[in-house]
């Protein structure tokens, strides 16, 4: 199709333009931080049922425990837990949707732009903590 050719050329143009952020180190690093990122997709996900099922677990494990009792040691250890879990619940989520924004910007060509003074983020950085959408500076 030659229409499509045309518009992937003229996509690339764009991108490389001088205007555009340009990743430097070319398109096989693209593809391999790419790579790093589904990856990391992938286990957030299936963190995210297990937590799931962690929290409902616990859910209907307290709702069988007794509650007649308020001073029932085992019901502060419940509610503790559920609490934790559920703040990993919580930061697994926000991974995955800081994920799914680092993914769509490297699919564009682009460099991962940080949330708090939109500077690129360092692939190194990138690569080592995929869930990351803070620059060093930011994130210090
Ligand atoms: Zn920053």
């Amino acid at each position: 199709m030659a229409g499509d050719e045309l518009d992937v050329a003229e996509r690339h143009e764009r991108c490389t333009g001088p205007r555009g952020r340009l990743i430097q180190v070319g398109a096989h690093d693209i593809q391999s931080l790419l790579a790093i990122v589904a990856a990391e997709q992938e286990r957030t996900t299936r963190q995210i049922a297990a937590l799931e099922a962690v929290v409902a677990a616990i859910v209907e494990g307290s709702e069988l425990v007794s509650t007649d009792d308020e001073h029932d040691p085992e019901g502060a250890t419940i509610a503790y837990e559920r609490a934790q879990a559920s703040a990993l619940l919580r930061q697994a989520r926000a991974d995955l949707d800081a994920l799914a924004v680092t993914r769509r910007q490297l699919e564009l060509g682009r460099q991962v732009a940080c949330k708090d003074c939109g500077r690129d983020i360092d692939l190194e950085r990138v690569a080592a903590l995929p869930t990351t959408s803070r620059c060093v500076g930011c994130a210090a």
